[in-house]
């Protein structure tokens, strides 16, 4: 069995985490099951967050009964110290449970730290002093932010992006990260979808001995390939690296992520699929994306009113509308009867 240990935190677990937000998508007692039988299988990491609708109750309900036994994690979007606090006693209550064991600000624009005018950063100091909340972490989407935040000394790990397509400058992160003695948690390790081969993912992890990826479970199929991965853990093979490099080859550069930061349109283009539409529909089963409502999407894209407000908030700096025209083109010569 493979442990990680996130940085200064002390926080020892498999290096196979939890990752809630897709629970909130199923019914709870099926959630409830999934989550137990992730513990059950060796997994102790649980990711979760305010912004995950019902997904915190959910982890409090399975987590009932072993909850020392286990690391909860969760996060708020607050943007001041009183919804801060706000956010935190709601949490508590959703987990069940007096504390957090790594509780994140979630994506912020900006690090947050003390006298910036905010008060987040002193209401978490707070929260820690009073033992509500063990570790302060970040999470982020853009790469000047995570930066700072690993600069500024202040946090004690990072949740980013980063699976086998990452760039130098992801792998700078999870370098600096090491350097300064924090955690460093990989989300969308499977990049929300676009890659389809876990073993290659978590190999590929697997090099990077103070990286945590957190994979966002939702069937028990999937909870199934990664409880196998505790006990086998994929290991680098010439076969998974001929798997990566042709992924690499074919993925690399302008591909919209899914993140969805872009959103919402104000016309309503459900950006998040409808820019990644020609990748989803040659590397996953392809019927989903092909019917009558997933057509019905793809048309909005001529509503489009070239606002750029989506290319502003990419994190990825892609050019969003551009992008989206290209889908929407790719997807009609497609629905013509166009190879792919
Ligand atoms: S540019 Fe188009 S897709 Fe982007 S936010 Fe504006 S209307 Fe929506
Ligand atoms: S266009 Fe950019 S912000 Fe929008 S979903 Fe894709 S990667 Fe995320």
């Amino acid at each position: 069995m493979v442990e990680v240990t996130l940085g200064k935190t002390g926080i020892t677990v498999n290096k196979n985490g939890f990752g809630a937000l897709p629970v909130q998508r199923i019914p709870k007692e099926d959630a409830v099951y999934l989550i137990k039988k992730a513990y059950e299988g060796g997994i102790t990491f649980f990711d979760t967050a305010r912004n995950y609708t019902d997904s915190e109750e959910k982890l409090g309900a399975a987590l009932e009964g072993i909850r020392d036994k286990v690391f909860v994690a969760t996060k708020t979007a607050a943007k001041t110290g009183e919804k801060f606090r706000e956010d935190l006693e709601i949490s508590l209550k959703n987990l069940r449970t007096d504390h957090v064991d790594l509780y994140q600000f979630h994506n912020p624009s900006f690090c947050p730290k003390p006298g910036d005018g905010t008060g987040l950063y002193e209401a978490m100091l707070e929260a820690k002093e009073q033992g509500r909340v063990r570790h302060i972490g970040i999470t982020n989407h853009r790469l000047s932010v995570a930066m700072e935040a690993i600069d500024s000394g202040l946090y004690e790990t990072l949740q980013f992006p980063f699976c086998y397509l990452a760039t130098d400058k992801d792998l700078e992160l999870v370098k600096r990260c090491r350097e300064a003695g924090m955690g460093f948690i990989a989300m969308k390790a499977l990049s929300g979808g676009l890659i389809n081969n876990s073993r290659a993912a978590y190999a590929y992890l697997a090099q990077f001995d103070n990286v945590l990826p957190i994979w966002g479970v939702q069937r028990e199929r999937e909870l199934d390939e990664f409880l196998s991965y505790v006990g086998n853990p994929p290991e680098m093979t010439d076969e998974i690296r001929a798997v990566i490099d042709k992924d690499r080859e074919e993925l690399l550069g302008e591909f919209c992520r899914g993140c969805g930061y872009c959103m919402p349109c104000p016309v309503g283009i459900e950006i998040n699929n409808c820019a990644r539409m020609s990748l989803m529909i040659r590397r996953a089963p392809s019927a989903a994306w092909l019917t009558p409502d997933a057509q019905e999407k793809m048309k909005k894209i001529e509503q489009c009113l070239h606002c750029n407000q989506c290319k502003g908030k990419c994190p990825y700096n892609l050019d969003t509308p551009a992008l989206l025209e290209k889908n929407l083109k790719d997807y009609q010569e497609i629905l013509d009867g166009k190879e792919y």
